[in-house]
């Protein structure tokens, strides 16, 4: 797989434009970790004040730069920086880091700023990081661009972030507790190269196992779906995203300029990329330790293994919550365990050792339960005791964690001389955590991505038997919300049932058509202006015959308006509502939920990115109530699910097939045992 920022990583030669001599500038901070962190090729500083700094000379210019010089450090304020990317462009320099802020993240004049470089940057063929950046980092390589603090040990996680201070607060931490790093990508504000560059470099690296991103805003985020598709064919990954919330958005919106999108689009999103999505910092940190140092979870079935009660209930709650369970442990793995654990120790499921147990005893018990076939992985918690080394237990729990083929998670539940013993597990790969919600959290991480690997999302498949210019032609010259007739009309030509229905002006039509179609039929108000016909007296059901429709009309069509007059769809029917609409970053998004009054209410709906697969439209349908309703509840009959989803794939497909479209609602979609019909549909055209 091709690395499409391998020269970040590996250049023959940088230029830091903006280097300085004085310790508390972030320049001097650039070209310390440049130095300092083990960067083996030629280093030019540049400042026009010339001199020397850390050793090196410093050129006064760009131009006077020797070969060979791959990569150019930009450290100068804002309003020098495009200036400074074309004498590195006239240098024959291809590939920039922006460090400096103060461009599209402050809005209209700084965008502007912003595509000026954008500018320089094509004509000279420069792919450039940035700007508002700290750049990249590489464990191996090994090269540090970043003024972070510390350089992380070498490890198999990649992080991209789109700001560079959670590069820098995460590494840190980290850092502390012996957690080691492949590389680290900072975006900024992606001007050019993007978050989906990005995810290409760290699938494509062979050092990075697991991949974390924090993402603030998407531009593309249809990019970053096909490109995370890409890197979770080969590695998994755990994606945070800020601005999910009307006040996360705002701080977004200012932080990085860029747009942020509802939640339930980034859910679907990380769905179709088979990426793990995470709410808060700690959840991403403890996934991507968990995914870096773990074998894979088989199944859900999990052995605690404690000095204390309490911790391990909690625990095995936790458990519960992310859909794995306590094992049962067999007689004979019980009866290994009272041969090897102190007297009186439960062991039950919980494996409770009571207070005092030894290191030896953690040693013994823990072979115990990762020999035992029907155990797929143990959480060992630990709260320290005076009679019982605490670092001793966290070595004896490596060293036999790290030989398993079976995960391996431990909690320490407490503060004094933790770090070290997290360092001890660490060094031996087994996951630390603080606390057994957290430990059982990283377990539910592995097994969530057992089930991810095991329910790879195919590509949709195609819609043959649509003619689409058919379609665009019912679509040509319209605009703003369709009449339901003429909605009805483009879902049919889409392959849905819609029951016959026509337009009349007067009450003699409206008999007349009624005539035709056969009865019962239903009659509604078409009024421009109105959206929920029924709160209008505008639907009128279950008319027999000629003369109730024209009574019907006279009753409910006001002068200028005209009826839908359309056939009644089978009775005993479930009403369902299908719909889509478009995300500002991912595009179209389809919907499915239990129709009728209540539906904002009980809000039991899902969502999945258009198009989408029949597979998926099964899925949404399993993750909610809906499912298990047309399923057949209670007496009541089975109906035709697969004519919901049916229904969910071809309105995907028509979002995509028909960009003007902006939103569709089939409300309701009537599923009766055999069959649905669209009903009421309700189509907006940009
Ligand atoms: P609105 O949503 O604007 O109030 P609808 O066309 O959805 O109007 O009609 C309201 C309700 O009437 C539907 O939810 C459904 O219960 C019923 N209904 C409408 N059309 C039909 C039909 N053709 N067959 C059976 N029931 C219908
Ligand atoms: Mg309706």
């Amino acid at each position: 797989m091709h690395d499409p920022l391998w020269t970040f990583f590996h250049p023959r030669g940088v230029a830091v434009l903006g280097a300085s001599a004085n310790p508390t500038k972030l320049s001097y901070g650039v070209l310390h970790n440049l130095v300092a962190h083990g960067y083996s090729g030629p280093i030019y500083p540049v400042n026009p004040k010339g001199g020397e700094i850390m050793g090196l000379p410093v050129y006064t210019s760009i131009a006077d730069v020797p070969d060979p010089v791959d990569l150019a450090i930009i450290v100068l304020p804002a309003g020098q920086v495009a200036g400074a990317l074309e004498d590195c462009g006239r240098r024959g320099i291809r590939h920039a880091i922006l460090m400096a802020s103060g461009f599209g993240e402050l809005g209209r004049e700084g965008k502007a700023q912003e595509e000026r470089l954008c500018q320089v940057a094509r004509q000279y063929g420069i792919r450039f990081l940035g700007p508002n950046c700290v750049g990249v980092l590489d464990t191996y390589a090994p090269i540090d661009t970043t003024f972070i603090r510390t350089m992380p040990k070498r490890g198999s996680i990649g992080l991209v972030s789109h700001s560079g201070a959670v590069c820098g607060g995460v590494i840190d931490g980290a850092s502390g507790v012996g957690v080691g790093f492949s590389r680290i990508i900072s975006l900024g504000n992606q001007a050019d190269i993007d978050i989906a560059d990005a995810l290409d470099s760290l699938a494509a690296d062979p050092h990075t196992r697991v991949v974390a991103a924090y993402v603030e805003g998407l531009p593309n985020g249809c990019r970053f779906v096909e490109a995370a598709r890409r890197l979770t064919a080969r590695k998994p990954l755990v994606v945070l995203k800020a601005g999910r919330t009307p006040g996360g958005s705002r701080a977004v919106a200012s932080h990085t300029g860029a747009l942020a999108g509802a939640n339930e689009a980034f859910l679907a999103a990380c769905r179709r990329a088979g990426a793990i999505p995470v709410e808060t910092l700690e959840e991403m940190v403890d996934a991507v330790v968990a995914l870096a140092f773990r074998s894979p979870l088989a199944g859900p079935h999990i052995a605690i293994l404690t000095n204390a009660g309490g911790p391990a209930a909690i625990g095995a709650d936790q458990l519960d919550r992310h859909g794995m369970h306590l094992v049962d442990l067999s007689p004979q793995t019980q009866a290994r365990l009272q041969n090897v654990c102190p007297p009186g120790t439960m062991t039950g499921n919980p494996v409770d050792m009571l207070g005092g147990p030894q290191a030896e005893h953690y040693t013994a018990a823990l072979q115990v339960l990762l020999d035992a076939p029907e155990v797929d992985g143990v959480m060992v918690i630990f709260v320290p005791q005076a009679i019982t080394p605490l670092h001793d237990v966290a070595v004896v729990v490596g060293q036999v964690g790290e030989m398993a083929p079976k995960p391996v998670v431990c909690s320490i539940f407490g503060g004094s001389g933790i770090r070290a013993a997290a360092r001890a597990l660490h060094a031996h790969s087994v996951p630390y955590y603080p606390t057994p919600c957290r430990a059982a959290f990283g377990l539910g991480v592995l097994w969530k991505y057992t089930c991810i690997r095991e329910t790879h999302i195919p590509e949709p498949e195609p819609l043959a038997d649509v003619d689409w210019a058919q379609v665009h032609a019912l679509l040509a010259g319209k605009a703003g919300i369709l009449d339901p007739q003429a909605g009805a009309e483009i879902i049919a030509a889409c392959g849905l049932s819609v029951p016959p229905s026509g337009l009349a002006a007067s009450a003699d039509e409206a008999a007349a058509l009624a005539d035709r179609m056969g009865y019962p039929v239903v009659l509604k108000r078409v009024a421009p202006s109105l959206v929920h016909k029924s709160d209008a007296d505008g639907v009128v059901l279950g008319l027999q015959t000629a003369d109730e429709v024209r009574e019907a009309f006279a009753r409910a069509i006001r002068s200028g308006e005209r009826a839908l007059i359309q056939r009644m769809a089978p009775s005993g029917g479930l009403e369902v509502i299908v719909g889509a609409h478009r995300d500002a970053q991912f595009g179209p998004l389809v919907m499915v939920g239990l129709g009728g009054v209540y539906v904002e209410v009980l809000r039991d709906v899902a969502f999945r990115l258009a198009p989408l697969s029949r597979g998926e439209a099964r899925g949404m349908l399993e993750e909610i109530a809906l499912g298990r309703l047309l399923a057949g509840v209670r007496g009541l009959p089975p109906r035709d699910t697969e004519a919901v989803v049916d229904a969910l794939f071809r309105v995907g497909w028509l979002m995509v097939e028909c960009p003007p479209i902006a939103e569709v609602d089939l409300n309701p979609l009537i599923v009766g045992e055999r069959g649905a019909w669209a009903v009421d549909v309700r189509m907006v055209i940009r």
